[in-house]
């Protein structure tokens, strides 16, 4: 991040040469209205402020009023004005607000309107098309490990207290890592408001209050993980490969300094309901490092500038959580369509280069597993390599598979009955069965024995519910034939052991 004054001149600049619209994606409205105010004072500027609370002020004006009439009041005497628009998320529903701003930026664009900006302060979400040509977008972004060392210090300074010794300096950069000015001063203050001092015992609280801010995001889901590598039947190369991954991760230093790279991460693609999300969530257990969740249909919105906005600040917050596990789910939906055309993939392409070029120079502990079904329209430039460190493959599983997911789900469920089932009997009647129909199968089985009041589960109760249910393989069947041809073209790593 820029220091304050380097930020000063860059907007400086931007009042001087005219530009209509100065947007500040930030969350920080208060601190950057005074930065503005003396951006505005330096160049001779009289400064207009509008928010929803306050209405509209200047030197010689007080009103409460709506943007609207606000725009319409001091509309016509801008001329050497700084006008600050504060709470625009919610204004710009309003055709007529969008006009009127539009009508103001031609203005000044064209040069019948003199020394004159306006400037939003918002976390981005909104730039309505109409504006987009004459808005300059400032992205405040976050501060960085030395710069939060800085601001640590500064805080001790201010608030008294001593300065915490450089190792968990380093810590306490690391974990306020992705956070803006405001919200590492509140941590801090919380953090020294028991005893005065900042060290190793704040960190659960220092935890506990990102946890909320990735809560509050909106964008990413911090999942609870009970699952294991133990817990997958069959994959047995992908469970190897996360295995040695995880083995660098908790040695990365060691690994690092021995010439290997931090890992990236892997795209699991292929069949439903065979295991992809279950391996995602086991991923993190075997790092033993939390699990975020990215929701691409939320990250997705409907105004230009709020995906990618969203997307930064999802990159932002999975790289304050690390190291972690980054989850996303159903990649195709987030990326599908950027050759199609269409509208809304101008945004998804601009959305998709985020994503690759984060993907590229990632140096952080975000490990991130991409899951996806249907990767025919994903873009090619997803899959070179450089960007995941590998992609797996995920089909129907085979028949020791099948057996080893039969025994996972009636163990979890019926231990006692597992003995007595004739597996291989089951196994023969589940061909074309995916891990999620076996569990389907074994519940039900199950809750079949239970009401006909048996003591035990049997391989009938198996073998009568695999009569009645149709498996995935041939309710889809003709989509999940030609989603093998894709991925037997693109050879893909096995995710099985070829004699799985
Ligand atoms: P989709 O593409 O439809 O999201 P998926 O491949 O992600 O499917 P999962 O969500 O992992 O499939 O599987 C659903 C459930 O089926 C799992 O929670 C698990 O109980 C069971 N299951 C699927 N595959 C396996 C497996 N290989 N071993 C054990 N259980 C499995």
């Amino acid at each position: 991040m820029q220091s304050q004054e380097d930020l000063k001149k860059e907007i400086g600049r931007y009042v001087d040469s005219g530009m209509p619209i100065i947007y500040i994606d930030t969350l920080e409205i208060g601190m950057y209205r005074n930065l503005i105010g003396e951006v505005a004072k330096r160049k001779h500027r009289e400064c207009a402020t509008w928010s929803l609370h306050g209405g509209l002020r200047s030197a010689d004006l007080s009103m409460n009023s709506d943007l609207l009439t606000a725009v319409q009041t001091i509309e016509s005497d801008l001329e050497g004005k700084v006008f600050i628009i504060e709470d625009i998320n919610s204004q710009l529903e309003r055709p007529e607000i969008i006009s009127h701003l539009r009508h103001i930026a031609e203005e000044i664009a064209v040069g019948n309107l003199a020394e004159c900006n306006l400037v939003i302060l918002a976390p981005l979400q909104t730039i309505p098309r109409e504006l987009e040509l004459y808005v300059t977008l400032i992205s405040t972004g976050y501060l960085d490990g030395e710069q939060i060392k800085e601001r640590v210090r500064e805080f001790c300074q201010e608030n008294d207290c001593t300065e915490p010794v450089p190792d968990f300096m380093e810590t306490l950069a690391t974990s306020l890592r992705g956070l803006t000015e405001t919200e590492i001063d509140n941590i801090l203050a919380l953090a020294i408001s028991d005893d005065g001092r900042l060290d190793m015992s704040d960190m659960p609280l220092i935890r506990k209050q990102k946890q909320q801010m990735i809560k509050k995001s909106g964008i990413l889901e911090m999942i609870n993980v009970k699952e294991t590598l133990a817990d997958i039947g069959g994959l047995e190369n992908l469970k190897n490969w996360l295995s040695k991954k995880a083995d660098i991760y908790a040695r990365v230093n060691e690994a690092k300094k021995y010439g290997l790279d931090i890992p990236k991460g892997v795209l699991i693609a292929g069949m439903p309901g065979c295991g992809k999300s279950l391996a995602a969530k086991a991923a993190s257990k075997t790092f033993d490092i939390p699990l975020l969740r990215m929701d691409m249909g939320r990250l997705m919105g409907k105004y230009v500038g709020e995906s990618e906005g969203n997307m930064r600040r999802a990159i932002h917050l999975t790289e304050a959580s690390s190291p972690c596990v980054l989850w996303i789910d159903e990649l195709e939906k987030a990326f599908a369509g950027i050759q199609s055309g269409g509208t809304g993939s101008e945004v998804t392409t601009r959305l998709f280069g985020n994503f690759l070029t984060w993907m590229q120079e990632k140096d952080s502990m975000a490990f991130v597993v991409a899951t996806a079904n249907d990767i025919s329209k994903l873009p090619p430039e997803l899959m070179r390599k450089g960007r995941f460190d590998e992609i797996f493959y995920v089909d129907m599983p085979k028949d020791e598979e099948r057996k080893k997911i039969l025994e996972i789900h009636i163990k979890k469920r019926r231990p006692q009955d597992l003995a007595n089932i004739d597996l291989r009997k089951v196994v023969d009647a589940t061909k074309g069965y995916c891990g999620a129909d076996i569990e389907g199968i074994v519940r039900e089985a199950i809750e079949e024995a239970f009401v006909a009041k048996k003591e035990h589960l049997e391989t009938a109760d198996l073998l009568a519910t695999i009569e009645r249910t149709h498996p995935i393989s041939e309710t889809m069947k003709d989509s999940l034939q030609a989603m093998k041809k894709t991925y037997e073209n693109k050879k893909f790593a096995n995710a099985s052991l070829e004699r799985g």
